[in-house]
């Protein structure tokens, strides 16, 4: 199975912003980004050439890294979102908050959305009181997602839920019995994401 191999805060650093892909470190001085905010490699405090391609490609990149999606999986959402009704790029946006690992790691059941994505691998969590082990599950408007009872991950669970300082308005969230609901679908203005959603839409639509 393919998957992301390069370094965490080198992603970040490649992308110029937190993609807070490291929980707990993220929210330290010891954050990459912090201490040394230039691109990665020997040729990163050089002069780069910037062109409206580079920008495109960067914004879709920072997009892919922030949600943890490989670049064929991206252009699958992307293919789906520009096929419904509404803004094609708000759409992509919806598509990847709606993702099980996003929810629970919005709902503040993990503390990144790697560690909310091998959670649900290795089968801790329900969804409408059936195991989903699938990351890229798309939740639905009152949908429930639980921790399954007995889950060796708990521990690890309460731990994140107490670096959650607020969810997001689209969820609710039960720290206490480790329960969230998906209220609505999420707005524009809710999703967080450091992104210029149309830039990507300019890049694929070349
Ligand atoms: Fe990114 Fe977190 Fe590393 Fe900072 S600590 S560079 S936010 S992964």
């Amino acid at each position: 199975m393919a998957r992301v191999t390069d370094p965490k805060c080198r992603q970040c650093r490649r992308e110029g912003v937190k993609l807070f892909l490291k929980g707990e470190r993220c929210l330290t001085e010891k954050c990459a980004v912090e201490r040394r905010s230039y691109p990665p490699g020997q040729h990163g405090r050089g002069r780069i050439k910037q062109s409206e391609y580079l920008l495109q490609l960067r914004e879709k990149q920072k997009a892919r890294r922030y949600y943890g999606v490989l670049e064929k999986q991206f252009r699958n959402y992307y293919a789906k979102a520009s096929r419904r009704q509404g803004i094609t790029g708000e759409e992509l946006l919806r598509l990847l908050e709606l993702r099980l690992d996003n929810v629970v790691y919005r709902l503040g059941f993990a503390a990144s959305r790697a560690q909310a994505r091998q959670l649900v691998r290795h089968g801790h969590f329900h969804v409408n009181g059936r195991r989903v082990n699938i990351p890229s599950y798309q939740v639905r408007t009152d949908d429930i997602v639980s921790l399954r009872p007995g889950a060796a991950g708990e521990v690890a669970v309460r731990n994140a839920t107490d670096l959650t300082a607020s969810v997001a308005n689209w969820l609710q969230a039960d720290h206490d019995n480790l329960t969230g609901k998906v209220v609505r679908m999420p707005d524009r203005e809710e999703i967080d994401t450091p992104v210029q959603e149309q830039l990507i839409v300019e890049l694929y639509s070349k």
